[in-house]
Parts: C-alpha cells; structure tokens; sequence
C-alpha cells in the first residue's frame, strides 16, 4: 500500500466534502493507498503523521493564511513523492486572495476590529497571519487540480492518474494541470458557433431574466467561460447561471482577467461602436462595478495586476 495525506492550509470545507463525496470511486483509490492523515475523515493525530519520513501522494488543499499553515505544508511537501495542489485556493488563491489589494496591516487591523477576542497573559496563543498566498507560492506541485471545489471531471482525472501512478510509479508529465487544454466555451451548448457573439451592453444579473440556452455574453451578461479552462462540464451554465471563472485560466501561468478583459473588447457592442462611443461607451463599462471581484475573483493573486503591485512596493 502506498501512503496519501490529505493536509489542509486555510480552507472552507468544500474541497474535503467533493473529495469524501466521491463514494466508489474513492474506496477504488483506497484499494491502492492507506490514508495516513485527514483531518476530516481519518482519526489520525498530526504529531504521528509529522513522524513519518515520507509519504507518496500528498494532497494539499487551500490556501496558506498563517504561520502554521506555512510551516506544516513546506514541512509534509518535502517528504512527498507527489504534491497535489487541489482546489482553486491552493492553486490560484482563490476569493481569499481577494485580500492581496491590501496590505497586510489594513487586513490585520479589520480582522481584529471584528473579532472580540480577550487574551489573558498566556492563555490563547493565536495564530499568527502571514501574507495570503496559494500553496503553488510555496511549493511546485506535481498535479494542479483546480475548482472551487474541483469538479467530476477534474476529479476522475486525478482519481485515474493516483491510480496509475499506484500501478506504474510514473507521471506522465510534472506539473499536469487537470481539466481540459480548452475554454469553456469551446464546448458551451450555448456558444452559438455560427454567428459571432455581440453583446449589447452590460447587464447585471438582478436586471434580466437569463434566457435558457443562450450565450450569456449575447444577453449582455458577464460570462467567464471563454477566459476559464473547462474543468467542469458546464456546470453553472447548466443551471443557468454564468460562469464566474473558478477553473483558472485555461494554460497555467496566463492571466484569466486580461484574457476576459481582451473578450470584451472584441464582443461588447462591436456592431455599433460609433452609436456607443457617442452615447458613451464608457458609461456601459462603469456599469461593471466591482472589476476586481469580476475577472480575478479566484486568479488575483496570480494576476499580473498583482506581480506588478508587488514590484512597485518592492515585495
Ligand atoms: S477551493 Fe473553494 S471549496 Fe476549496 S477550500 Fe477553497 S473556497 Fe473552499
Ligand atoms: S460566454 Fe459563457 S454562455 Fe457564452 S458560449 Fe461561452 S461559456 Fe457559454
Ligand atoms: S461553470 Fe465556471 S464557475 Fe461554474 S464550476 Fe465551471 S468553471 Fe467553475
């Protein structure tokens, strides 16, 4: 049997649930590896875990808030065979990440402003914040599984790769991102394929009622998917929502904001850009509120908008 730790950073509990809610297909993985940490399922205490000298697969998900969180996940990288970054906190950050338009100091003094915690000498020892980064700031994983949390297909691909690495000792590749090397567009049951998307304007959601089976963009609503790999199989779509972009950009490393930014300007009113730029074209853009929320909701800390931020303070 070769040993899998699943070992959590900073995280809300929906990468734990997607991963025990795989039922069969997880106890098949199970034939194949003994679980020697997760906190969630296994009653394993982390003092005998840190014991061990190695494992084969470790899982890391979410993202890394504290000291200890740094620590521990350098600590149990260094002894695994193979990383697994799960989650799009771990890979990209995620909302948490949402915070690196602060500083550090901004994102301390609010938190404490809202938590009533009185310390008595020793008492409580709290834990100590660092700078919010994802996991792959820390470490180079081997297998980048991204989803907020991740989603069936990205599930049976790294459920199919443990396997075979269990059986042969070998990965393919190192890093594989999971999901597949296209948009979500590509495959949309909406993408009209044969016309050219035009989008009217902008339009928040509270103001229309989403059309079943058209292109959101063509409904003048902000839709990530030609910006997002499809990790998923069009799952908010399905239900009618639009995409808000948890898979990531579709290559590791580009930035989803700029590539849905560059979207934009080829689809917003292209028909009538002379009529716009009279009217305004600038006043259909503001009616974008909260930019930052709406193309780097879960990628802001692996924006360029964030590199540059960070090179202008100088760290
Ligand atoms: S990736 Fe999403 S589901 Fe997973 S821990 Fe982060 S916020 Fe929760
Ligand atoms: S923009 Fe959204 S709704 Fe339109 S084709 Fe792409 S994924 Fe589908
Ligand atoms: S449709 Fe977009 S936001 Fe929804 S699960 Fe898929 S990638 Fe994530």
């Amino acid at each position: 049997m070769l040993r899998l730790a699943v070992v959590p950073g900073a995280v809300c509990g929906g990468c734990d649930v997607a991963l025990a809610s795989l039922g069969e297909k997880l106890a098949k993985l199970l034939e194949y590896y003994e679980v020697v940490y997760w906190p969630t399922a296994v009653d394993r205490k982390l003092s005998e875990f840190l014991k061990l000298d190695s494992v084969d697969v470790l899982i890391h998900m979410g993202g890394i808030s504290t000291e200890e969180d740094a620590r521990l996940a350098r600590e149990v990288s260094a002894k695994a065979r193979v990383k697994v970054s799960f989650g799009t906190c771990s890979v990209y950050g995620d909302i948490p990440g949402l915070n690196s338009i602060y500083s550090p100091a901004e994102i301390r003094e609010s938190i404490a402003s809202q938590v009533d915690v009185r310390v008595e000498g020793d008492a409580l020892s709290l834990p100590q914040p660092v700078n919010y980064a994802a996991y792959t700031d820390l470490v180079e994983p081997d297998i980048l599984a991204p989803g907020c949390p991740p989603d069936d297909k990205v599930l049976d691909q790294l459920l199919e790769l443990l396997i075979r690495y269990a059986e042969t000792g070998k990965l393919e590749a190192r890093p594989v991102l999971l999901g597949d090397p296209e948009s979500l567009c590509s495959r949309c049951p909406r993408n009209p394929k044969t016309t050219k998307i035009v989008m009217p304007g902008i339009r928040r959601l509270y103001e229309v009622r989403p059309e079943e089976g058209r292109c959101f963009l063509e409904q003048g609503i902000l839709c990530m998917g030609p910006a997002t790999r499809a990790i998923c199989d069009h799952s908010c779509i399905k239900v009618n929502y639009p995409c808000t972009g948890c898979g990531g950009p579709v290559e590791y490393g580009s930035d989803s904001g700029l590539s849905m930014i560059s979207t934009l300007a080829s689809v917003l009113l292209v028909d009538s850009e002379k009529v716009a730029l009279e009217r305004g074209l600038a006043r259909e853009l503001d009616k974008i509120r909260d930019v930052v929320g709406s193309f780097y909701r879960y990628t802001l800390r692996k924006s360029s908008a964030y590199r540059l931020r960070v090179l202008r303070r100088g760290g």
